[in-house]
């Protein structure tokens, strides 16, 4: 069973739900569901096995968060529900979320992460959590320490569908889902869902219904994209002319590794003030502040990995630069995802940094959003190095920060 591009008109009072739910939707201020919440919700409210695909910022939250309240009882203090997602960060939003749309409830949700103390967690368990969200790796040491009994669940949710089920997390996703009933409703949510993972897919689903939104303008309409070709060493150069030019509101830098994003952020370092940098090597605390000060724009340009800056929900990032090019088509997508969201009506505009060897990965990616990028200029950046190559090597010199600010 499949459904694509249905718009149908359906608010939230016409799914269904229970007044409580109804009531936490107002006060979330939502006032009527995103296209995939609207497509996806009366097949996962009647129990269904569903799949769902929509571009990052639509609502996928929601629209599993929603069919887990509707489905908990609340007189049982069991863990009924299950969310399973890639990272810390991206767990805890799911809770927020959760927790935002349960506010008039009394169900009990837990946030089942690494980093973070687990005897909280443990404590939280034993008081019982009708709810669990959590990253593979804690979910599992929880069960083995016999803290989290999955038997009764209803419900298991995989976030992010595509990581989850990709060659790192695969055989924790199994281990875990050998320990969940066999009758239960299973949810895949992802922006991008590669034909072997669904099928992969398959094989934890029953008759699973497929709703898939992905094709719906994957971005364009949100987002402006752009690519600049750039030699390797004027990478930086370039980035800081980019920002002069464009001001952002709040940018997200991406690097393909943990050692670029350090390298970078060292260069920015005491000289341009509202700079961070994320990854999964830094330590939890300072991840968290990080998050914190830039959800509250204090932190106006992140440099992040992949895995720390997919589903990052900020509404004010206004410009994303893959300082390196994704080194994943489905990444670049989930990259550019984190602008042009939801709650904002500007549109967020996109810069791919390409070397001159890396025409191929760009047209891959274009193939891959079924468009093609625009290409952007610098006016008074030489982004190559000029020919023939110089035979003295100047010496080291820190290349200098234009004059700069940030949109007021
Ligand atoms: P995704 O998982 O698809 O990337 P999220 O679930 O993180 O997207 O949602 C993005 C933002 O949109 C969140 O801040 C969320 O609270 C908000 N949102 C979700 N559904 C609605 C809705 N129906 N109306 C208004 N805002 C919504
Ligand atoms: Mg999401």
């Amino acid at each position: 069973m499949q459904t694509r591009n249905e718009t149908p008109e359906i608010g939230f009072q016409d799914l269904g739900l229970n007044e409580r739910t109804l009531k936490a939707l107002k006060q979330a201020k939502f006032e009527s569901p995103s296209p995939i919440q609207a497509a996806f919700l009366p097949h996962a409210l009647k129990g269904r096995d569903c799949t769902g695909q929509a571009r990052t910022g639509t609502g996928k939250t929601a629209a599993f968060v929603i069919p887990i309240l509707e489905q908990i009882d609340l007189e049982d203090s069991k863990t009924q529900a299950l969310v399973l997602a890639p990272t810390r960060e991206l767990s805890e939003q799911v809770a927020e979320e959760a927790k935002r749309l349960a506010y008039t409830s009394t169900c009990r949700t837990a946030c089942l992460v690494g980093g973070r103390p687990i005897r909280k967690q443990i404590d939280d368990l034993k008081k019982g959590v009708q709810v669990a969200i959590g990253t593979p790796g804690r979910v599992i040491d929880l069960i083995n320490r016999r803290m989290l009994d999955l038997r009764n669940l209803k419900i298991v949710v995989l976030d992010e569908a595509d990581r989850m089920l990709d060659i790192g997390f695969r055989p924790d996703i199994e281990k875990i889902l050998r320990r969940c009933p066999k009758e239960r409703q299973t949810l895949l949510l992802s922006a991008t869902m590669p034909p072997p993972v669904e099928r992969l897919a398959k094989r934890y689903m029953q008759d699973p219904t497929r709703v898939d939104l992905s094709e719906d303008g994957v971005m364009v309409d949100s987002v402006e994209q752009f690519y600049v070709t750039v030699d390797a060493d004027r990478k930086f150069g370039l980035l800081t002319r980019l920002l002069r030019a464009e001001r952002p509101q709040q940018a997200l830098v991406f690097t393909r590794t943990k050692r670029g994003a350090d390298t970078l952020y060292r260069r920015f370092a005491g000289r341009l003030p509202h700079v961070a940098h994320l990854h999964g090597d830094l330590p939890q605390p300072k991840r968290d502040s990080t998050m914190k000060k830039f959800r509250a724009g204090k932190i106006r340009l992140l440099i992040a990995t992949d895995v720390v800056g997919r589903g990052i929900d900020v509404s004010g990032i206004s410009h994303i630069v893959n300082y390196d090019i994704p080194e994943y088509c489905d990444d670049y997508v989930h990259r550019v995802g984190r602008t042009g969201r939801l709650s904002s009506d500007d549109r967020g505009r996109a810069f791919t940094f390409v070397t001159r060897e890396q025409g191929n990965e760009l047209t891959n990616i274009e193939i891959r959003i079924n468009s093609q990028l625009t290409e952007y200029r610098v006016d008074d950046y030489e982004a190559f190095r000029p020919a023939p190559a110089p035979k003295h090597v100047e010496p080291k010199k820190k290349p200098e920060i234009p004059e700069f600010s940030f949109a007021s």
